[in-house]
């Protein structure tokens, strides 16, 4: 029961998993409306529109965004200086959507129509030389954006499969070595 109102309460949360809201991404603050942990109003991306659906889905008052978690703001994405980026790839793994197509030494860009301005690439950047512009779209689209995210998850699990699986046929193979005569 409580699983399927994080599922509808995550339905009306906008994907950016920006943890703006003070949780690990929309998911996890789904989870904490639907047991009664935190209230409706910490999401800056969703701002008022967010804020009446869950209203409205819960029954309970439209409250105003809590300024701590940040403002309302239209859509806004990253953008890379390439004439600054040093290729050092720290922004690659904090985005959650897999917005930003780079290999270490090489430059690093944002493909905008992916980006969902969630700024977790910034402060990881040694040289500052990615910064938010105006988006490309009007809105954000929450469907497109989990649907990013949950193949962002997907490969992580995939990658740590497969080095947990390499390191394992190593050792299988330093063990059939040392038995060797
Ligand atoms: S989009 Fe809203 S719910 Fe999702 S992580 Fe950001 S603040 Fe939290
Ligand atoms: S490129 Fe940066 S701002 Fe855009 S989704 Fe990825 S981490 Fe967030
Ligand atoms: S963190 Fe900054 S310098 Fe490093 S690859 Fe990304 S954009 Fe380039």
């Amino acid at each position: 029961m409580a699983a399927a109102l994080e599922t509808h309460i995550d339905a009306l949360l906008p994907q950016t998993q920006c943890t703006r809201c003070g949780y690990a991404g929309c998911l996890p603050y789904a989870g904490a409306i639907a047991r009664r942990e935190a209230p409706i109003n910490r999401c800056p991306p969703g701002g008022r529109a967010t804020i009446e659906a869950l209203a409205a889905l819960l029954g309970v008052p439209v409250l105003p965004l809590d300024p701590a978690c940040g403002r309302e703001e239209p859509p806004r994405v990253a953008f890379i200086d390439e004439a600054r980026c040093i290729g050092c790839a720290r922004c690659l793994a904090p985005c959650p959507v897999d917005a930003i197509v780079g290999a270490a030494r090489f430059v690093h860009t944002v493909i905008a129509e992916r980006c969902t301005g969630c700024e977790l690439c910034l402060p990881p950047c040694p040289v500052d030389c990615i910064e938010l512009r105006a988006a490309p779209f009007a809105a954000l689209d929450p469907a497109a954006n989990r649907r990013r995210h949950e193949a962002h998850q997907a490969r992580l699990v995939r990658e740590a499969r497969e080095r947990a699986a390499a390191i394992e046929a190593q050792k299988a193979s330093l063990r059939a070595g040392g038995e060797s005569p």
